[in-house]
């Protein structure tokens, strides 16, 4: 055998050792490192330690730690601690008050996904998700069930889907030429972030947010009231109410969640509220049609939520026989990809 080469070496180790990357990445967000260096760049370890609350050890570890991964900068200072700062990155995405942060969404990632990857091995044995053995709760609707049970869970959940749908709301809004629509309804628009990014862009547009009433109730939250008249919410179940008349219906991160079955009554009922012309935009990852990345898609799927991942030809047939033709597809460089149909 040769000998290892150094490539396949850093490759293996990046892997094994990702999840301590992780780990490290949301404890630092959780114990608000990155807003403590926002507001007062230039702290040791010791002084971050104190404001945070924590040992001056593990500070120090958690601070370089995080140096090295990209997400801080250390000054040395001739025979005195090191002081620490954001990097660039940290500054966009980490800090919680970023308009791109992804706080809310790598505290989800560190209370309700780790906790179910922890259970991979489990999840992959029995097929299903672990949200019983991670939340001591049997979870029919995960979101029904496990997410909006309480309401610090929602919150939480809530904001870890408005800060993706920050970050990716504006590559999606402006995908495609949607001049010719005046109204739309985000199905499952939750905090309404989305929205927001397709009113900015669209200055012809009104959006009707549809959701959960657990949801819809808590909408204010994340926006100043009245920020944009053109945006209102309306609260129901889109399986089962009716659906608010539009000419173009969103559905973003929608139907990865649910199975072909629960896919098809949606799609139907959508169908159903659509005349002649009218646009259905489906925003998610879309899987390479061979299925073989991207690896983020892929490991989403591991959840072993009801859902599935799927490529755009696999939407677009489910597509087609609920009556929708399949326009155009983009794959933009943002954290979504996206697709325009029309109702025949
Ligand atoms: N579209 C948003 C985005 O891209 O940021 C949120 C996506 S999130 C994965 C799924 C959303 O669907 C949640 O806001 C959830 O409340 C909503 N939802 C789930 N079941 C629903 C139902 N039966 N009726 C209406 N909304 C529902």
């Amino acid at each position: 055998d040769s000998e290892p080469k150094k490539e396949d070496l850093q490759r293996i180790t990046g892997l094994m050792d990702g999840f301590k990357a992780s780990k490290a990445l949301f404890t630092a967000s959780k114990l608000c490192v990155f807003d403590l260096l926002q507001s007062r760049p230039g702290l040791d370890a010791s002084q971050v330690a104190h404001e945070i609350k924590a040992s001056v050890k593990g500070t120090e570890c958690l601070l370089e730690a995080c140096a090295s991964l990209g997400l801080l900068k250390s000054k040395e200072r001739t025979s005195q601690k090191p002081v620490y700062e954001n990097t660039d990155l940290a500054v966009r995405f980490l800090r919680s008050d970023a308009p791109f942060s992804l706080h809310g969404y790598i505290q989800h990632c560190n209370n309700t996904v780790w906790p179910l990857f922890s259970h991979l091995e489990s999840a992959v044995r029995e097929g299903t998700n672990q949200y019983e053995r991670a939340f001591g709760k049997k979870s029919k609707d995960v979101f029904q069930d496990t997410y909006y049970n309480s309401q610090d869970v929602k919150l939480r959940f809530m904001s870890a889907m408005h800060s993706i749908a920050k970050v990716t709301g504006k590559s999606v809004a402006t995908a495609f030429d949607l001049s010719g629509y005046k109204t739309a309804c985000d199905l499952g628009g939750c905090t309404g972030a989305m929205a927001y990014e397709f009113t900015k862009a669209h200055p012809g547009l009104s959006v009707i947010v549809f959701d959960l009433p657990a949801v819809v109730e808590m909408s204010e939250h994340f926006h100043p009231p009245h920020t944009d008249n053109r945006v209102s919410f309306v609260a129901g179940d889109f399986f089962k109410d009716e659906l608010p008349k539009a000419d173009l219906y969103i559905l973003a991160r929608i139907l990865h969640d649910w199975p072909d079955e629960k896919v098809h009554i949606l799609l139907s009922k959508i169908a159903d509220a659509c005349t002649p012309g009218c646009g259905l935009l489906i925003s998610e990852i879309f899987l390479d049609e061979d299925r073989g990345g991207p690896s983020r898609g892929l490991l989403q799927a591991l959840s072993m939520s009801e859902g599935k991942q799927r490529s755009a030809t696999e939407y677009s047939l489910l597509l087609k026989s609920n009556g929708f033709i399949t326009a155009h597809v983009r794959h933009t460089d943002n954290f979504l990809d996206a697709m325009l149909c029309n109702k025949v």
